[in-house]
């Protein structure tokens, strides 16, 4: 029995905060929504928080707060497409959220064409293999080098003969969707990826057009594109500096800064929330108590196992298990869109196989979905189970030891969860210049360049490539907090 011996390093990089920032550094000057319209007189508006001495004022057309690979792909756009100045600000360092736990699948396999994010989907990932496109122009390492892009495609895998007539019927749709899909039986799978097991009666979809990205080098990447246009004064990333509250014209209503620890960031034309799975204790903090907006996005903890450099799999598709698309979507149709919902309704653990390699012949596994709250906390009982599962699918991972308590690279993070399983992306109500984007959940790589490209056109009254509506928040939360 070959070992690995694994070190305990549990996440790349901790956040050092927590979910919800104390009320007591929180809103000093609070923008209030109350039923949808402003009250006058507006709340009072201060120049200046108490410890104005250390607080310095920038201005900018658009401030970003968050620079997860949303935030940060949103202001490369902007840059890249419109001549306004940008502003970033995150409470830690790129990729401490959950774009440092991802896997790096831009898939559409476990997607559902016609679906509402369908087209956000397929414009994305066009986006990135234009981005990718770029890179291999510039030379040097090209995409796969500067974005850990591999164009390995995927299998989505089934292991019953029920899972596979649910494939063959998925691969119709894709087809007539446009997309190039296979069917695969077990025997013609077993040629293609012969370290994976289904046993007699499964078989897989194959999309050989799905890529892979790594999500550490892809934000690095995009860092240095946002960070060419500072020379110029387009361009500040503000890290370790979390934004506490919004500052708007007592004369006019419109919310004109945004108030981090350290900095007063004025957006002369847009202020986009991008901060994740933290975007619902952060909009409570900037709309004040009195609020009846609630974004209900809440975090999903995922668990995923890096093997390093591993020799013992050789695997030439990233691989997804079929039970992965009810596994994402978990009691869609069952949870009201209240903040009020059950907290605890879904804390149930459900784990799922994906399995990728990366361009350094690492082997991802992964993962685990569960309702934790901000806990970085690595479970070791669920590692085991996420190794168990993809025993089940690769017979070679049972030959070897995994000393679970010896392990290293093990990446947590939180998926930003939304329960109608949609990003929210468009205008706050009543708040004309104030944008949100966030709720990915697991997609938020796969769906990042297509978010940023709509953000900016909402920002610059572009029609969009796609339509807006289906991720607007107006007409969509229809069960509104009430604090008093
Ligand atoms: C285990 C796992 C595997 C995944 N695999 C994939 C995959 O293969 N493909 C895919 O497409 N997606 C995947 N995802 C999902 C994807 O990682 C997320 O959807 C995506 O990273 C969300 O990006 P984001 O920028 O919205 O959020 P985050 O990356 O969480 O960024 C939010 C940022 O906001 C900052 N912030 C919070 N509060 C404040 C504040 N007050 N002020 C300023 N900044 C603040 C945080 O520090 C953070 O940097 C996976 C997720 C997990 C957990």
């Amino acid at each position: 029995m070959a070992a690995i011996a694994f070190s305990t390093a549990p996440n790349p990089k901790p956040t050092p905060f927590s979910s919800a920032y104390p009320s007591s550094i929180a809103h000093p000057f609070a923008v209030c929504l109350q039923r949808r319209r402003w009250r006058r007189p507006f709340p009072a508006l201060r120049s200046q928080p108490s410890a104005s001495a250390s607080v310095s004022t920038s201005h900018h057309d658009v401030v970003v707060v968050g620079a997860g690979i949303v935030g940060l792909s949103i202001a490369r756009h902007l840059l890249l497409n419109t001549p306004l100045s940008v502003a970033v600000a995150d409470a830690a360092v790129p990729c401490s959220g959950a774009t440092g736990a991802g896997q790096g699948y831009v898939w559409m396999s476990h997607r559902t064409p016609g679906s509402d994010t369908w087209e956000l989907a397929v414009r994305s990932k066009q986006l990135w293999e234009e981005l990718a496109d770029e890179m291999d122009g510039l030379g040097g390492g090209g995409a796969r080098e500067s974005l850990g892009w591999m164009k390995t495609g995927s299998l989505l895998v089934g292991r019953t003969s029920e899972e596979l007539a649910t494939l063959e019927e998925k691969t119709k749709v894709f087809c007539q969707a446009g997309v190039h899909a296979e069917c695969l039986s077990a025997s013609s799978l077993r040629l293609l990826e012969p370290a994976l097991s289904v046993g007699n009666e499964g078989g897989a979809m194959l999309l050989p057009k799905d890529r892979q990205i790594d999500a550490f080098r892809a934000v690095s990447s995009i860092e240095k594109i946002n960070s060419s246009y500072s020379p110029e004064g387009r361009y500040m990333a503000l890290y370790n500096d979390p934004a506490m509250s919004l500052i708007r014209s007592e004369v006019t209503g419109r919310v004109e800064a945004v108030q981090t620890s350290k900095n007063i960031l004025y957006g002369r034309k847009a202020i986009v929330v991008a901060s994740g799975a933290w975007t619902r204790s952060l909009l409570h903090n900037f709309l004040g108590p009195n609020s009846t907006l609630d974004i209900p996005v809440k975090p999903r903890k995922g668990h995923l196992l890096v093997l390093e450099k591993f020799d013992k799999l050789k695997l030439s598709h990233g691989i997804m298990e079929l039970g992965y698309v009810d596994h994402q979507d978990v009691k869609l149709n069952s949870v009201p869109l209240s903040s009020k919902s059950n907290e605890d309704e879904h804390d149930d653990l459900s784990i799922s196989m994906t399995a990728t390699l990366d361009t350094k012949g690492n082997l991802v596994l992964g993962s685990s979905r569960e309702f934790k709250g901000f806990s970085r906390e690595v479970d070791r009982s669920i590692l085991k189970c996420i190794w168990d599962r993809a025993g089940e699918f690769f017979p070679a991972l049972t030959n070897v030891h995994l000393d679970i308590e010896q392990n290293t690279d093990i990446r947590v993070g939180h998926r930003p969860y939304m329960p109608d399983g949609k990003p929210v992306i468009g205008f706050v109500p009543d708040l004309s210049n104030v944008l949100i984007a966030t709720g990915h959940e697991g997609s938020g790589l796969a769906l990042a360049l297509g978010t940023a490209e709509m953000v900016t056109d909402m920002i610059i009254d572009n029609p969009g490539r796609v339509d807006f509506t289906p991720f607007s928040i107006e007409n969509r939360f229809s069960v509104l907090l009430d604090f008093s």
